[in-house]
């Protein structure tokens, strides 16, 4: 490639060279121009005659490497030793002016507008070495897992809900209406049903989805490396674990950082003893200081706690194998409070990174584990029948753990988020960065997987459903969309005065009732609704148009600015063939001062309203 690095520079002095990447700061205008360049190496310092340069331009500028007098070198720079004196320019992408800074670390800036430009934010150097590292990290993972011989193996993401302990997501399926699949909470059954294969040693970095609520170090959906191995104690799989976060750490020169080795192993009694938790910090203040990493093993947890109902759940796992003391009294149902699992947790610094036990490979102890914690015959057999059905075509002792890894990053970078550590998190209140998810289906998709949605949260007054309504529009990509504000308006009349635009193009939204069923018929500006038509075609019999107070209770909106929007409101739209005609409608879009002119085509398949002749003639 025609194209050298900025890192490479200081050993070319006096070559003509081409480097390609992004202004990162004009330092001086003028005649002569000054301005780094930054590539994924590094930064170059490029002087260059009469250049029109803004920050974050990518361009490609051909000149000769320099040497710079002693004393104006930056040690602080990979190429700080030389510069390029610029001979030619060109800008490959212009940037427009930015939604933010790029330097500092950003942690002043409104989170939600970093997650939508979050490939600016990316650029950031704290949050580009975040995933470099992580890169790295996951790199060394692998290769040690690899040098012991492990095989790495996907599982599915569509799949059966395992129970982990959270709420699942759910995906619905086409062909089969009102059945789902769950999105895996972890690969558990799969890699164990791997080890009834005869895998023996497996591994994969996994994304695990679960519905619990975002916290700091907790997110929707997070990435671990997942491992599980045959024929093995839980020290063996301990020292794997061990040996292979070692490794890792070592390769991304945190290596001296461990405070001891072989981690400390503490049971779950003693360290709520000693700490009061499961999790805790091991540190001095000294070695919190030097940012020291703290491991310790915890064992021997119950395998049930109490239900506030009275009965029995799992603590950590329920395909985990309790100690081979209390096999007969899990078996037999009986001290099932006292039965100890064979689960290990691994912390470092107060965190929990890491968990996994030695599992149950007899379907008689893991029916007894269901039947615990209350499910019924049919329900183990139903959910578990598969996992059941497998220990009993002979299933070798196994154990495996998974390592919460991005936790560990959030550590070595003294970051306090986890989304702080993965390229595309969502936002601790659940919308995806740049695109926003969740966002609605439309109806076509809806009605292909025979879904309805019966209640959705309810908007409440003008700026909600008209930011609702925006951002429909932006979820579904409708392009030529005229948002205008204007003077008050209160009639079809005067809306089109304002709007400058024909009254026939404004789409007036009428709520009425049908049976006592609330229902939205849309017409053009000057038209009144034929009753008597939509009786007949929706076969109602009681007809009438609803008060101004039910039409504020429906809607949360004042008359006049309803908007062409049955849906939002959970409400049918039905539609005057007049209103078709137009090639651009134009609405109130919830408040009285704001109007939404869009194709009646891309309305009309958003809405999906049953269109007839509903105007009086
Ligand atoms: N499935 C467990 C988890 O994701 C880990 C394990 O037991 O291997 O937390």
């Amino acid at each position: 490639m025609n194209r050298t690095y900025a890192s490479e520079t200081s050993k070319l002095v006096g070559k003509e060279v081409t480097v390609k990447g992004w202004v990162n700061s004009v330092r001086s205008h003028g005649k002569i121009v000054f301005f780094d360049l930054r590539d994924r190496s590094g930064l170059l310092q490029v002087v260059i005659k009469k250049a029109r340069v803004k920050p974050e331009d990518i361009i490609a500028v051909t000149g000769t490497v320099v040497k710079r007098p002693a004393n104006l070198v930056n040690p602080k720079i990979v190429s700080g030793s030389v510069e390029l004196q610029g001979s030619t320019i060109e800008i490959l992408s212009p940037s427009r002016e930015l939604p933010f800074p790029l330097d500092g670390d950003g942690l002043d800036i409104d989170e939600d507008l970093r997650l939508k430009y979050r490939y600016l934010d990316l650029r950031r150097p704290r949050l580009a070495n975040n995933l470099t590292l992580r890169s790295k990290y996951v790199q060394s993972l692998r290769e040690y897992l690899f040098e012991c011989d492990f095989t790495e193996i996907e599982t599915p993401l569509l799949t059966k809900s395992t129970p982990e302990g959270s709420r699942d997501f759910v995906v619905p399926s086409r062909h089969y209406p009102g059945q789902f699949y769950a999105l895996p909470q972890s690969p558990q059954q799969y890699k164990q049903l791997l080890m009834t294969a005869g895998f023996e040693k497996y591994f994969q970095t996994a994304k695990c989805l679960r519905d619990e609520d975002p916290r700091a170090d907790r997110a929707y959906e997070h990435t671990q490396l997942d491992l599980e191995m045959s024929f093995v104690t839980k020290e063996d799989v301990m020292s794997v674990v061990e040996g292979m976060i070692t490794h890792a750490l070592g390769k991304v020169g945190f290596g001296d950082k461990i405070i001891s080795s072989p981690f400390p192993v503490i049971t779950y009694e003693s360290a709520l003893a000693k700490y009061g938790a499961d999790k805790f910090d091991l540190r001095t203040p000294e070695e919190k200081q030097a940012g020291k990493l703290a491991f310790a093993w915890v064992v021997d947890f119950p395998f049930f706690e109490k239900t506030e109902d009275g009965g029995f759940t799992f603590t950590h796992n329920p395909f985990s194998a309790p100690s081979p003391e209390h096999e007969q009294w899990l078996l037999t149902k009986q001290n099932v409070e006292k039965i100890v699992t064979q689960q290990y947790d691994l912390v470092c610094n107060g965190r929990e990174v890491g968990g996994g036990s030695i599992r149950a490979n007899s379907s008689a102890v893991l029916r007894s584990t269901f039947e615990i914690m209350g499910y019924k015959d049919e329900e183990i057999n139903e959910q578990f029948g598969h996992m059941l059905s497998a220990f009993d075509f002979g299933t070798p002792p196994h154990g495996g753990c998974a390592h919460g890894f991005e936790r560990l990053l959030m550590i070595l970078q003294n970051e306090e988020y986890i989304r702080e550590v993965q390229a595309f998190p969502m936002s601790g209140k659940g919308h995806t960065s740049v695109m926003s998810a969740p966002s609605a289906l439309d109806h076509e998709q809806l009605s292909e997987l025979k879904l309805e949605i019966v209640s959705a949260k309810k908007l409440s007054g003008g700026q909600e459903v008209f930011a609702a309504i925006v951002k429909l529009l932006e979820d579904k990509k409708i392009t030529g969309v005229k948002v205008t504000e204007h003077a008050p308006v209160l009639t079809s009349e005067e809306a089109a005065k304002v709007r400058g635009t024909n009254i026939d193009q404004g789409a007036k939204a009428l709520v009425l009732y049908g049976d006592k069923k609330p229902l939205m018929v849309v017409v053009p500006g000057s038209v009144k609704v034929d009753m008597k038509a939509i009786k007949k075609l929706a076969n109602i019999k009681d007809l009438r148009m609803a008060s101004p107070d039910e039409v504020t209770s429906l809607t949360s909106l004042p008359i006049g600015a309803i908007p062409p929007f049955g849906s939002l409101f959970g409400i049918e739209t039905y539609c005057d063939i007049g209103l078709s005609k137009n090639e651009r409608i134009v609405f109130n879009a919830g408040l009285h001062d704001h109007s939404i002119e869009m194709s009646y085509k891309d309305w009309a398949r958003l809405e999906n309203p049953l269109v007839s002749a509903f105007a009086q003639m």
